[in-house]
């Protein structure tokens, strides 16, 4: 999926989470997620296929009123007390605003060094520092338990909610309902829905405090209902998992998600590495993965002593114009809390950053303008007019759309590195 760019969702393992993670991202927190797809709202770029959609909708589906009264009997055989379904919808109606995010697709992203810019600013570095003090009790405790790096966990905390100050403040149970009802992903959406009520009647939350982005994600972690049931935890001993309002819980229940995702105390999310003259980019591939000491016979520099058997792939978010990094197994549990590797970097250089370190030396390519979606579009049709399979256009630069420009890019005797630039759609428009 948008693997470099586009951030995606929180936490989980459903492969049928991953389109909706964009969505949930846009929602979860201004920095981190939002500004890689800001414009989104004004993209008029759905506008002709909305008319067409409307109608189907209108001809085939319940009114909101029905389809409460079919979901009610789906969560009561699902284990759902009436009492407890009854609560938690009583008053509740769609929300517009939530159909209106659920629709938007956004044109424009940001390039990835402006993202990180704003991620890792020196004021949430500074706030991140002054936290980890803070709680260096907890944190004390939380990595006995859990044996996850604490300045990963406070990063993770500073992007999804900015320390928890911004958590998003819909009801979750109104945009799950809405989504479910009229959403692009309805059983996807009636999934979280159970997985919401369910917290509900255990007692965790109370409706009215159970807060969210307008998809769903929850608390100081953004963790979707699902992940929430399977991975929160209460480790201030209150008796509740409390993501909203107990820090303490939310960095634990952040450390529990990591843990099961593989990470690894005491070793780093990755490096920055230098490529040789003439390196062959198409080794630049989240697919491909060597031990470090192949790496350094490959003649990349900048590789740590030891560790010589780790198993590591090389990222260039950049394209070859830019940094190069070597990611290991931190960076994978860092991309299953959110599937965007841009989002992931930006974890390891911010950990990184409250001490002290965390600065990229390479220089970004801070002339290119990223691909607008229709531009992407474009590059994956023109891609498949010139035989190189990107799959079904649809504006994602996934693995078989890099794939396809791998390909072209060899055609042209260029380096095959698989990023998409404005330079390779102008020669796939030269192209007859
Ligand atoms: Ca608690």
């Amino acid at each position: 999926m948008y693997y470099t760019f586009v951030p995606v969702l929180l936490l989980r393992t459903l492969v049928a989470a991953s389109a909706m993670s964009l969505v949930v991202a846009c929602a979860a927190e201004p920095l981190a997620q939002t500004e890689l797809v800001r414009n989104a709202s004004a993209s008029t770029s759905q506008r002709s296929d909305s008319p067409v959609v409307d109608a189907q909708t209108e001809s085939t589906q319940p009114s909101f009123s029905q389809w409460r009264e079919q979901f009610r009997v789906e969560a009561l055989a699902a284990g759902i007390s009436a009492e407890t379904f009854d609560r938690a919808f009583a008053g509740v109606r769609p929300d517009p605003a939530v159909i209106e995010a659920d629709r938007s697709q956004p044109e424009f992203t940001r390039p990835v060094w402006q993202y990180l810019e704003g991620a890792i600013s020196p004021q949430r570095v500074r706030s991140g520092q002054r936290l980890l003090d803070e709680h260096a009790a907890s944190l004390d405790e939380i990595e006995a338990r859990y044996a996850v790096d604490r300045e990963a966990l406070v990063a993770v905390w500073g992007l999804e909610s900015s320390f928890g100050q911004i958590m998003g403040d819909k009801s979750v149970i109104r945009s799950l309902a809405t989504l479910a009802h009229e959403g692009r992903r309805p059983a996807f959406a009636k999934s979280q829905l159970i997985a919401a009520l369910e917290i509900l009647q255990h007692g965790d939350i109370t409706v009215q405090q159970m807060r969210g982005s307008w998809a769903g994600a929850m608390g100081q972690t953004q963790f979707i209902p699902t992940t929430y049931n399977t991975h929160a935890v209460d480790f201030d001993g209150d008796g509740r998992r409390d993501i909203w309002n107990s820090s303490v819980d939310a960095l634990a229940s952040a450390a529990h998600y990591l843990q099961a995702s593989g990470w690894k105390q005491g070793q780093p999310w990755g490096f920055e590495v230098q490529l040789p003259t003439g390196f062959d980019y198409a080794l630049a591939d989240n697919e491909i993965r060597k031990p470090l000491a192949d790496w350094r016979r490959l003649g990349l520099r900048g590789l740590p002593s030891g560790r010589d058997e780790a198993s590591a792939s090389l990222l260039l978010p950049a394209g070859h114009r830019g940094p190069a990094f070597l990611i290991l197994d931190n960076f994978r549990a860092i991309l299953r809390y959110n599937n965007s590797s841009a989002y992931a970097l930006a974890i390891g250089l911010l950990s990184e950053s409250f001490q002290g370190r965390g600065r990229v030396a390479g220089s970004w390519p801070r002339g290119e303008q990223p691909l607008s979606r229709s531009e992407r579009l474009e590059l994956q049709e023109r891609l498949l007019a010139q035989g190189f399979d990107a799959g079904t256009p649809d504006g994602i630069i996934g693995a078989n759309t890099r794939r396809a420009i791998r390909g072209f890019q060899q055609r042209l005797g260029w380096p095959a590195d698989g990023h998409p630039t404005q330079e390779l759609l102008g020669q796939l428009r030269a192209q007859p």
